[in-house]
């Protein structure tokens, strides 16, 4: 039997992909083979790169003018790809807006490769909020605009793209990409590890704009240079075939059985507001991390009045098959990820859980 699985990353997966998956296993239609054991050069593996392009430029309405590369290294590489790619040379330092612990991360690589200016940091917050645009302001040097779109650790969420001045804005949308539509001209680039709400681990989508492409210099790494990726068409090297498999399922399961990202945002919402309905009806018994306008739709993170309560909760909730709801070391307490493939139910299950928990230990 199937736990609901709150863990962060890597989490939950549609059940319909996974049973798709199963059934193709040994041998994938038409291949003759498991998708497994096949060339990423021969023709049932190239129609499933396109696929998961095409899809995944359906979902997004991904403009002309923009590259789809599967990538491996995860969303760590990233953090030393982007300013690689997009500081080295430029006359002006790249803009960092920290709003938790990945921004912070992505910082530190970039400051090895050049100048990075901070317009807004949320420490004197403990990272509970996202800034309003008019918190700060951006260069017109900037080499870019760089943001996390949801702090998967606090919990913390930009509802709407943060102002970049005339910079192009670089986007870690790791722990949401694909949870609600997007504006993609708005992005010189966006990119996504697959395995919060995308896909399995091993795969980092990049949606990267061709100007952007072309900033990357000729000295760097073969590997580490976006352009060998889009000339390869993301087969530079041998690409991480079986993630790339699974990505296209997830998309054509929010195509085809979700209905696409308008109806999956709604749905999204309707899941948070089960669980921030009942920390905002708890009389302080729950306490969410982050303020209320910037609280994410994708990591619900909250305490309890003591850890001892913490630990009972915990205790409780796993007999009940709600699992992996511990919060991250950094933050303590809770955080249940309600990413795409958390089902409805299983959100249901935990705040009927978290309802009568509180009445039962309130003081
Ligand atoms: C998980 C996560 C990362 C790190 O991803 P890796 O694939 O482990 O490198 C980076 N940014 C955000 C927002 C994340 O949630």
């Amino acid at each position: 039997m199937r736990d609901y699985n709150f863990s962060a990353g890597p989490a939950v997966l549609p059940l319909p992909v996974l049973e798709r998956a199963q059934a193709e296993m040994l041998c994938l239609p038409g291949a003759g083979a498991s998708v497994l054991e096949i060339s990423h050069r021969g023709k049932p593996f190239m129609a499933i790169l396109e696929s998961a392009k095409q899809n995944l430029k359906e979902l997004l309405g991904i403009p002309d003018g923009y590259q789809t590369l599967f990538l491996q290294g995860g969303s760590r590489l990233q953090f030393s790809m982007v300013p690689m790619n997009l500081l080295r040379g430029q006359t002006g330092p790249a803009d960092y807006l920290l709003t938790g612990a990945w921004g912070k991360a992505a910082y530190a690589e970039a400051v090895k490769e050049g100048e990075v200016r901070v317009p807004w940091d949320g420490k004197q917050f403990s990272y509970d909020r996202t800034p309003a645009d008019s918190d700060y302001s951006i260069g017109s040097d900037s080499a870019y605009v760089y943001f996390t779109s949801n702090e998967t650790i606090e919990g913390v969420q930009f509802h709407e793209e943060p102002a970049a001045g005339g910079a192009p804005l670089i986007c870690d949308a790791s722990s949401d990409f694909l949870h609600r539509p997007l504006d993609i001209s708005r992005y010189g680039m966006i990119y996504a590890c697959a395995q919060k709400n995308a896909g399995p681990a091993g795969v980092t989508i990049v949606i990267i704009r061709d100007d952007l492409v072309e900033r990357g210099a000729k000295s760097l790494p073969g590997y580490l240079n976006y352009k060998n990726h889009v000339d390869g068409d993301s087969m530079y090297n041998t690409p991480p075939t079986f993630a790339i498999y699974l990505v296209d399922l997830i998309a054509q399961w929010l195509l085809k059985d979700i209905g696409g990202l308008d109806a999956m945002y709604k749905t999204n919402q309707e899941k948070a507001k089960m669980l921030y309905d009942v920390i905002d009806g708890s009389n302080g018994f729950y306490q969410g991390h982050a303020q209320r306008e910037c609280r994410s739709v994708m990591n619900v993170t909250f305490r309890l009045p003591n850890e001892e309560l913490e630990k009972k909760f915990n205790a409780e909730a796993s007999q009940q098959r709600l699992t992996s709801l511990k919060g991250h070391r950094s933050v303590g307490g809770f955080r249940a990820s309600i990413y795409n493939a958390m089902p409805r139910e299983g959100v249901v299950a935990l705040r009927d859980f978290m309802q009568d928990f509180a009445k039962q230990n309130q003081a």
